[in-house]
């Protein structure tokens, strides 16, 4: 009993105590009153991160569930999400389902576990972007954009967001532009169980006429470093045949272009190994040829 009231003591000193639990009514309403409280304050999306670690300096939660952002709707520009929308209902969509082969849906209802599943939001995603995240490679992969809010609405591609996160702005939610509907998309993750973090994730979109390959994007993260496109492995890619070739070459070089590391998961060389053998996984899904 001491020892777990010395921990929960413990815990809360080391992530500062909440004293505020705020409903915010609209963006305006949560914006202005992270502004007026930076940087003692947070957004909350389902709440999983937040609860389990925060910078010690937040002491008021601001919630954004009457801000009108639980939505997916589909319009000629794309599908919209919006971020306090959960992985479960992103993976239950039927649009979404139909998106790029349905990789996006798939993945969202797999990740994790179910109750979790049910918590977690698009925004807490983005917001957090742990490094073996999968959802944000995958997002970025398939081209997505992000519609921001911080007094005044604007949109940028996901992929900038990321490499420059901007402390107080609210993510509003992330557009799957159209023009991506008919590629396809591909997750491969390496995990020990189903519901391990990823030691190695890699994510695509790959667009082709049935013969040649027009368009790709690949990324990697959890190299342990955060999710990163690879144009160079892009450009193995583009103009060329669906055949083992093609793939075979690309697998070659990727070990030299993805940069990974060691950490206490895996070391550097064993990563260089799963790359390579992401790219052939690629390639069975692009050729339904198993290597
Ligand atoms: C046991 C466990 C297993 C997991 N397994 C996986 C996995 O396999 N794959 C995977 O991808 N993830 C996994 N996750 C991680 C999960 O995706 C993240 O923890 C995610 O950040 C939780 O989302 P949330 O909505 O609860 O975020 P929150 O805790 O609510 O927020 C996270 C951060 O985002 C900010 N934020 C939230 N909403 C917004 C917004 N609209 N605008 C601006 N900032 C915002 C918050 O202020 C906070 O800094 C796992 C988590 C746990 C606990």
């Amino acid at each position: 009993m001491i020892r777990m009231t010395i921990g929960i003591v413990c815990k809360e000193a080391l992530m500062g105590r909440i004293t505020e639990y705020y409903h915010a009514t609209s963006l305006e309403d949560a914006f202005a009153k992270a502004q007026q409280l930076r940087p003692a304050a947070a957004y909350v999306g389902g709440g999983v991160e937040l609860i389990l670690r925060r910078n010690p300096e937040i002491t008021t939660l601001i919630d954004l569930s009457r801000c009108g952002l639980d939505y997916i709707t589909a319009s000629r520009e794309g599908i919209e999400i919006g971020s306090q929308t959960t992985l479960t209902t992103v993976s239950r969509n039927a649009d979404i389902k139909k998106y790029a082969g349905g990789s996006l849906a798939w993945w969202t209802g797999r990740i994790a576990q179910n109750n979790l599943r049910d918590m977690i939001t698009v925004g807490g995603v983005i917001g957090r972007n742990q490094p073996w995240n999968d959802v944000v490679p995958h997002l970025v992969a398939l081209g997505a954009q992000v519609r921001l809010f911080d007094g005044a609405e604007r949109i940028m591609p996901l992929a900038g967001y990321i490499e420059a996160k901007q402390p107080g702005v609210i993510i509003k939610g992330i557009l799957l532009p159209a023009g991506n509907a008919g590629s396809s998309g591909f997750l491969w993750r390496f995990t020990r169980t189903l519901q391990d973090i990823s030691t190695l994730h890699f994510s695509a979109l790959v667009s082709s006429d049935g013969k040649f390959m027009t368009a790709a994007n690949l990324v990697f993260a959890g190299r342990p470093g955060h999710a990163a496109l690879y144009p160079r492995l892009s450009e193995g890619l583009v103009g060329k045949s669906l055949s083992h070739e093609t793939f075979a070459r690309v697998a070659e070089m990727a070990p030299d272009v993805v940069e990974v590391g060691s950490d206490l998961r895996a070391t550097g060389e064993f990563r260089r190994e799963l790359v390579r053998a992401a790219i052939l996984n690629l390639e069975e899904h692009m050729t339904g040829v198993a290597q």
